[in-house]
């Protein structure tokens, strides 16, 4: 019979190293796995600079400073339609942060992970979990593997493809900068966002992007921002239709819990939350039920509107899909 207090998780990510770093602190014994080498995800898309909405009330709510991952833009956040600037900052009230995610020291992951092992968590990297692993897997583990295709087919979760094109080059350390690009390039949103050096690009797309819109798309951030990069590179995963926080055995969380913001992607707000809500699924499963509807109720709303006939991205801007109450 295993030790009831020991805990594995699946997913080195932000949401996978919320989990364990709150069940150690609440007494059990954490393991985490990760196919990778080292924490920082996918090397096919980091390091990379994502933007989101994060609080000090998501710090508490977390239980975990990791303020220092996150840098306020510099630039207020600038939102282009078509082109032209639309006076608007939905994130006055919550704040709009940049974070660096990857393999990097200075990253998000690492920061996570330099308290999760200074705490005492266990890692097993280059630990690719299979089918078989999942079908042996005790009963309460943690599932933290983001977009990653075999796991959603292997558990049976419904899910959708989030794809898109990247580009970065390299920049001065000290620019930090965001902002978001709507416009006939693609169905979705664009954007850059840049912060330790690094400016990164995005275009989400539902449909694959001619090649004349990603050059479209290149041009106009070299009229508005003045830079350029070499190359786009395409990337590709897989969501699930809504969030959960069960499924047969499993407690879910992070992107593979459906925490993602259905019309900016934002992600890695709902990736702390949710790795929180997670743990206490462990050792308070009511309270994690309420705290998992209070938190998800936003999301469902928005896939709903995200489903009506018309909808474009730039409609939505200025909700705050959830803040930390
Ligand atoms: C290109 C891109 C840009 C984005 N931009 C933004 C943004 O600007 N703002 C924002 O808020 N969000 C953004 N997001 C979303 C955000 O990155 C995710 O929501 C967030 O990373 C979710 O964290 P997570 O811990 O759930 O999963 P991940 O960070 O994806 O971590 C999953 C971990 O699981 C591991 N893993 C996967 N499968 C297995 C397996 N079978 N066995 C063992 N380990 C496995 C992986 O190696 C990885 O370390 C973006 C996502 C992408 C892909």
């Amino acid at each position: 019979m295993p030790n009831k207090k020991d805990i594995k998780i699946v997913g080195a990510g932000p949401a996978g190293l919320v989990a364990a770093i709150d069940l150690n602190r609440a007494g059990y014994n954490v393991i985490v796995y990760d196919k990778q080498d080292s924490v920082g995800g996918e090397p096919a898309w980091h390091p990379s600079v994502h933007s989101t909405p994060v609080s000090k009330r998501l710090f508490d709510y977390i239980g975990i400073d990791c303020r220092e991952a996150f840098a306020e833009s510099t630039q207020c956040f600038k939102a282009f339609v078509f082109g032209e600037q639309v006076d608007v900052n939905p994130y006055q009230e919550t704040g709009l942060f940049n974070t660096e995610r990857g393999h990097r020291p200075t990253s998000l992951d690492n920061v996570l992970y330099r308290t999760a092992v200074r705490e005492g968590v266990n890692f097993e990297f280059r630990s690719p979990w299979k089918e078989d692993d999942f079908r042996k897997a005790p009963k309460g583990t943690i599932i933290a593997t983001g977009l990653s295709a075999g796991v959603y087919e292997w558990l049976e979760i419904p899910c959708s493809v989030f794809a898109g094109y990247w580009a970065y080059s390299e920049i001065e350390k000290d620019y930090i900068s965001t902002a978001g690009y709507f416009g006939s390039y693609s169905n979705e949103y664009g954007y850059a966002g840049s912060m330790n050096g690094i400016w990164y690009v995005l275009l989400f797309a539902r449909k694959e992007i001619p090649a004349q819109n990603l050059e479209d798309f290149k041009q106009e951030l070299q009229r508005l921002e003045g830079r350029s990069f070499d190359r786009w590179r395409r990337f590709s995963g897989l969501t699930p239709k809504g969030p959960r926080l069960y499924h047969k055995d499993f407690i879910l969380t992070g992107t593979f819990g459906g925490f993602v913001e259905p019309a900016y992607g934002f992600g890695i707000t709902g990736s702390l939350l949710s790795g929180k809500i997670s743990a206490m699924a462990v050792y308070d499963p009511q309270r994690a039920e309420e705290e998992f509807h209070t938190y998800t109720d936003g999301i469902i709303t928005h896939i709903a509107r995200k489903r009506q006939p018309g909808y474009a991205p730039s409609a939505l801007m200025g909700d705050v899909w959830f803040d930390v109450r």
